[in-house]
């Protein structure tokens, strides 16, 4: 593909995709070592098409707009370094904007007498790699060295103290906590803190109304509340996350507290499970993800249920992300039984399917259903038709979340039913999803948001 041919350029437009004609020599000789390429060789070589594609109009793009460009040298939009001699800067957002190689950009360059200094190009893609990995280092370097180490202190105390359960999670009923038990708590300082004074903890508590990040959802916000003898206010601490963490058979919820340091110490002293709290969930922010997380399940069914129509696909959930502003669904589709495998399953969504989608869900919350929860024996639910995450492994009893329509409507609640199992907040009913919107879909990502008070 990257051919240094410089006459291959003029011919862009009339190259179309080879790799797939490659593919059966491919699968005859690691076909038998490696067996998949062969049991999915009309998706591998339809995947493969599709981004062959998709490279080759990156290379006709790019060869139209740099011919346009270098026609004329004289132009004043060319930038120029020195007579000749393309800037260094805009050769790098050729390739970083527009994702042309440079040897692209070198060759179309070259035939309208044309260059660039190479090693300014380099050292530019250079900085910019440097940039982006200092980021992420700076900042697991941070979560390293204080708050996973708080981490490892609260889960030995926690095994240590040989809790006989786990958190027990009471936030399917309430959003308060009269009389939460301190399990642990361990405070901590992100190394860049930006308010001295302020400090971090992690504490588990049980019972705990908060819901701990997980199904693609968010983890609770809040405060928790704790008596000062020597104050008359309750010392109130800020709840900014709450997550998951397993040690031996039991799961915890650990919660991240943003607080004073004299408040922490207060909270801290009551580890040991005789200090209770008053734990209080944010109602703002749970009800904006149970909204998204009914939306998303929505999302879904929608997409099943266009898709099975207009590409004979079925949609495969991948992965979501539940916050208080919107909402991300992740899919792969899969051919329906019996249709074969093909650019169906690898083109973007049509602008037409995204309004079919984004229709099916608006009618769903205009006949304001009931979104309702039970918990199942694992195989019951799988046999009625509720989905879950390919490769993830669930509990023998399962709990399913339902939309539905009025079970006399047989036909009509067929089509507007979603079952999924479930473990994440909803809301009690479609109608308070109102309104909802399809914001983009890329690569397999639908963004949307159910609701706008938020934003
Ligand atoms: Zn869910």
């Amino acid at each position: 593909m990257r051919a240094r041919e410089p006459r291959l350029n003029h011919h862009w437009s009339r190259i179309g995709p080879f790799l797939s004609e490659l593919f059966p020599v491919i699968a005859s000789q690691l076909g038998p070592t490696y067996t998949a390429i062969v049991l999915h060789g009309d998706a591998i070589q339809a995947a493969l098409t599709s981004e062959e594609n998709s490279f080759l109009s990156t290379m006709q793009h790019g060869s139209a707009m740099l011919q346009e460009q270098f026609a004329d040298t004289n132009a004043r939009s060319l930038p120029l370094a020195s007579p000749g001699m393309l800037a260094p800067s805009f050769v790098f957002q050729l390739y970083h904007t527009h994702g042309l190689p440079l040897d692209f950009t070198r060759m179309i360059a070259d035939e309208h007498g044309l260059s660039f200094d190479e090693a300014s190009v380099a050292e530019l893609m250079e900085q910019h790699k440097v940039v982006s990995r200092s980021g992420r280092i700076s900042s697991s370097r941070a979560i390293e060295s204080h708050e996973r180490e708080a981490r490892a202190t609260l889960l030995s105390q926690l095994a240590d103290a040989r809790h006989a359960r786990g958190t027990v999670f009471s936030g399917y009923e309430r959003l308060e906590e009269p009389n939460a038990s301190i399990l642990a708590a361990v405070p901590f300082t992100e190394q860049q803190a930006s308010d001295a004074g302020a400090t971090h903890a992690l504490v588990s508590i049980s019972p705990c109304p908060f819901y701990a990040r997980g199904g693609g959802q968010r983890g609770d916000a809040g405060w928790l509340e704790l008596a000062d003898a020597d104050a008359t206010a309750p010392v109130r601490v800020r709840v900014l996350d709450s997550w998951p963490e397993t040690t031996g058979d039991l799961t915890f919820t650990v919660l991240k507290l943003h607080a004073r340091a004299d408040e922490l110490a207060l909270l801290c002293r009551g580890a040991d499970g005789a200090q209770s709290v008053r734990a209080i969930v944010d109602r703002d922010v749970r009800d904006a993800c149970s909204r998204n997380h009914t939306a998303t399940h929505l999302l879904h069914a929608a997409l099943r249920h266009v898709l099975a129509t207009t590409r004979h696909a079925t949609v495969m959930q991948a992965g979501s992300d539940v916050n208080e502003r919107r909402l991300r669904f992740d899919f792969t589709l899969a051919p329906l039984a019996g249709s074969p495998a093909g650019p169906q399953c690898f083109a973007a969504l049509s602008p037409a399917e995204l309004r079919l989608t984004e229709a099916w869900v608006q009618r769903i919350i205009e006949q304001d259903l009931p979104v309702t929860t039970a918990i199942k024996d694992q195989a019951t639910a799988i046999a009625e038709g509720a989905c879950c995450l390919a490769g993830e492994t669930y509990a023998d009893q399962v709990r399913v979340v339902t939309v539905a329509g009025e079970a006399t409507a047989a036909a009509a609640a067929a089509a507007a039913s979603s079952m999924e199992l479930c473990g994440g907040t909803h809301v009690r009913s479609t109608a308070a999803l109102r309104p909802f919107l399809i914001l983009k879909e890329a690569r397999r990502r639908t963004r949307s948001l159910s609701h706008s008070a938020r934003l």
